[in-house]
């Protein structure tokens, strides 16, 4: 089964914590010129119009005797201990993909290398904000979906996270068309446009959501740590 969707910036919950702590600075402290660019690029944002996000429902899943790995569709995905173990219940897997498109994505780094690098570090960060808000509207639409059998779902995982190898973004790109939501791979597994996300939720009768566990990782630079959402 595959889904996917467009989305307009309006209809997404922007994570205003992420976008402050992703600019430096605590909510409501944030000083000019910061506070006025964002305001513009709020704005502009409501403009975008390759905003996208998708899924894909594996039926199956399988996990390795050491429980470091997952099998599905006859792939390996060695997603680590700290995943598998949230996993591990799942019935079926929903991949997804989501993407705040190539238009934010482009002009935040031509700002960067050229005549505005504050303007484009604020659109970097907000482009960073509306992939995650792209990941939270995906995650509540399975999460609706699968309700109405009866079924819960993990949080979510990405490749490159939570000790899990970026190389897997190939294989998790298998299970989708070509292009998925306008988004490719690089060999070294980078997505482009940069603004996007991917990875996999868990599905079944007995898994339940939990917050990432953090405490062991020392990933400085991951969003998802001592960020609240409103899903987190
Ligand atoms: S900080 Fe937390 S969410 Fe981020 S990679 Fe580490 S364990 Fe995963």
């Amino acid at each position: 089964m595959n889904h996917t969707q467009s989305l307009q910036f309006d209809e997404l919950k922007i994570n205003t914590d992420l976008v402050n702590k992703g600019l430096g600075y605590a909510e409501g402290a944030i000083p000019e010129p910061f506070a006025g660019y964002l305001e513009n690029v709020w704005n502009d944002c409501r403009q975008l119009a390759d905003i996208r996000g998708g899924f894909h429902i594996q039926e199956e899943v399988e996990f390795s005797e050491n429980k470091r790995s997952f099998f599905t569709g006859g792939v390996e995905f060695k997603a680590g201990k700290q995943i598998c173990k949230e996993l591990l219940n799942a019935e079926k897997l929903a991949f997804f993909i989501c993407t705040a498109g190539k238009t934010i994505s482009e002009k935040s780094s031509l700002l960067l290398k050229g005549e505005d690098p504050v303007l484009g570090f604020v659109y970097d960060v907000m482009g960073s904000a509306i992939a995650e808000a792209v990941g939270d509207k995906i995650q509540e639409t399975i999460e609706q979906q699968m309700t109405l059998s009866g079924d819960k779902i993990t949080n979510r995982y990405s490749p490159g996270y939570c000790h899990w190898n970026v190389a897997d973004q190939h294989k998790l790109f298998s299970f989708f068309e070509e292009k998925p939501c306008g988004v490719s791979l690089t060999e070294s597994a980078l997505m482009s446009p940069i603004k996007s996300i991917s990875g996999v939720i868990g599905i079944g009768k007995k898994v339940f959501y939990r917050e990432y566990q953090c405490n062991l990782c020392n990933l400085k630079t991951c969003v998802y740590k001592s960020v609240s959402s409103s899903k987190r």
